[in-house]
């Protein structure tokens, strides 16, 4: 019988001065076999040219290791707000951001990334939905190579973040040209839609709505984090695994789930005590073993 590999990792920094070579040492120190980054920091726009990121080193190491490089994920920077129709500059400027993100990401080999599909800041929720499907369609337009597609995460609702339904993603998905259907999914993050409301522990439950609402074939990534606030409290606050209201049983249901097998799990937990915790949660989600008190 064939063994079941399953595709989990962390997300991993890309500082110098070994940038890509040192996502992927990071990523083999934590036992991951894919990882997610972002091509900068995540809080702003700034970004170094792609050439002195080490990036063919880093591919290298990959192959080496054994590591399948099409479950890698990038993560565009969280101050994009794609949905901010309201301030010309901003959205253009987003606009143009998500089209370099693209090249960049292709530019390592990456063909998923992950984007938050933003807020509405005070303006309509239909209308912010409407320019998120305009502003992605442009963004495809201009970046003729269809290797990278678009992970639209789910939200947890905080401020007035969109996409905190399988509703509202839908409708944004529903909002993109026939031509780049194949260049648009979804990013499941467990902490967010508990904090959307969704009850979280009924694994089959979300995946069966999540099917019947989006399609299973649109999920390319899920995000693993426990999270420190109940259901519905639209918070967004990840906690190590274990630690908060998901609880490592579950979080491990979603690790291990038949129908989310070939779909790269990314942890995105707070660090402890300095330290990286995703050595240890990744082993012990990988051997659905919980090991109480692990962070003492
Ligand atoms: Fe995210
Ligand atoms: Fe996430
Ligand atoms: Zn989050």
């Amino acid at each position: 019988m064939e063994k079941e590999v399953i595709y989990l990792g962390s997300h991993v920094s890309l500082n110098g001065p070994d940038y890509y070579l040192g996502s992927v040492k990071e990523a083999l120190s934590y036992g991951a076999n894919t990882f997610m980054f972002y091509t900068g920091a995540p809080q702003n726009s700034y970004r170094k040219p792609v050439s002195e990121l080490k990036i063919k080193e880093g591919r290298e190491l990959i192959k080496e290791s054994g590591i399948d490089e099409s479950k890698i994920v990038v993560h565009a920077p969280y101050i994009m707000n794609p949905a901010n129709f309201s301030r010309p500059d901003l959205y253009d400027m987003t606009k143009e951001f998500i089209i370099r993100e693209l090249e960049r990401s292709e530019a390592f080999n990456a063909t998923i990334l992950v984007l938050h599909p933003g807020a509405s800041v005070g303006q309509d929720r239909d209308e912010c939905i409407k320019a998120i499907g305009t502003l992605l369609n442009y963004c495809f337009s201009q970046t003729p190579s269809n290797k990278v597609r678009i992970a639209l995460e789910t939200m947890a609702g905080k401020g007035t973040e969109l996409g905190i339904t399988f509703n509202e993603v839908k409708a944004m998905i529903d909002l993109i040209n026939p031509e780049y259907q194949s260049r648009i999914g979804v990013c499941l993050d467990t902490c967010h839609i508990n904090d959307a409301g969704y009850d979280v522990h009924d694994v089959d439950g979300v995946l069966k709505e999540f099917d019947s609402v989006i399609g299973l074939n649109k999920l390319l990534v899920v995000h693993i984090n426990d999270s420190k606030n109940p259901r519905g409290a639209h918070k967004d606050r990840h906690e190590n695994i274990g630690y908060g209201y998901i609880g490592f049983e579950t979080l491990a249901k979603y690790i291990h789930h038949p129908l989310l097998r070939d779909i790269p799990k990314i942890l995105e937990t707070p660090y402890y005590n300095e330290k990286p915790p995703y050595k240890e949660e990744i082993s012990m989600l990988r051997n659905n073993e919980y090991n109480e008190g692990w962070r003492n």
